[in-house]
C-alpha cells in the first residue's frame, strides 16, 4: 500500500498519515474486477481519484474531498462499484500533529464537516480538542483536506482496507 503524498506533505518532505485508499463503494474484490482503465479517475470532478499502485485507482484527500457525486460509479463499465454498500469503511480520527492536541487553537476540521461529526470538547487547562463521532462520519475526507498539519488519520471500521 502506498502512502498519501499530498502537496503539503511533499513540501515538508515526508508522507502524510493517511495511506492511499480505494474508491468509494468498492469492496475486497476491487483489484479482481477493476480493469485499470482509469475512467473513474478522469470522471472525478473533485480530482481525488488517482492512478495508484499497479495502475489501480485510489482516493487521496490531500487536496479535496469526496462529494459522493457517483460520477466514478456511473462511468465504470466493470462490476467494481456497488452503491448498496457503505461508501467508505473508515472514519476520521485526530492524530498527532493536530494543533489542538498540542494546545494550539484550531477548529478547521469542524468547520469543514457537513456531517457535524467533529465536536470540540472544552478541557481544563487546554484548548478544546477535536473528537470525531464514527457513527456520523461519512469518511468523505473534507476535514483531512483542510487540516493545516495532517492532523487527521483514517481509521478503518472493518477489515475492508
Ligand atoms: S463519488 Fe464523485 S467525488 Fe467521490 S470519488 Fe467518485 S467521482 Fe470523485
Ligand atoms: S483541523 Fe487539524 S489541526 Fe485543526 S483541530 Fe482539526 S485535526 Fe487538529
Ligand atoms: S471525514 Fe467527512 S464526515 Fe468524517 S469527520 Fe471528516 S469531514 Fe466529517
Amino acid at each position: 500500500m502506498s502512502l498519501n503524498t499530498s502537496r503539503r506533505s511533499l513540501l515538508r518532505g515526508r508522507p502524510g498519515p493517511n495511506p492511499s485508499r480505494r474508491p468509494p463503494w468498492t469492496g475486497l474484490d476491487f483489484t479482481d474486477q477493476c480493469t485499470r482503465c482509469g475512467d473513474c479517475v478522469s470522471a472525478c470532478p473533485e480530482q481525488v481519484l488517482f492512478k495508484g499502485d499497479g495502475g489501480f485507482p485510489e482516493i487521496r484527500f490531500g487536496e479535496g474531498e469526496c462529494t459522493f457525486c457517483q460520477a466514478c460509479a456511473d462511468v465504470c463499465e466493470a462490476p467494481v462499484f456497488d452503491l448498496t454498500r457503505k461508501a467508505f469503511p473508515w472514519h476520521a480520527t485526530p492524530v498527532q500533529p493536530c494543533l489542538a492536541l498540542n494546545n494550539i487553537h484550531c477548529q478547521s476540521c469542524q468547520d469543514a464537516c457537513d456531517a457535524a461529526a467533529v465536536k470540540f470538547r472544552p478541557a481544563l487547562g487546554h484548548v478544546p480538542r477535536p473528537e470525531v463521532d464514527p457513527d456520523l462520519c461519512t469518511g468523505c475526507g473534507a476535514c483531512v483536506s483542510v487540516c493545516p498539519v495532517d492532523g487527521l488519520g483514517l481509521e478503518d471500521a472493518s477489515v475492508q482496507v
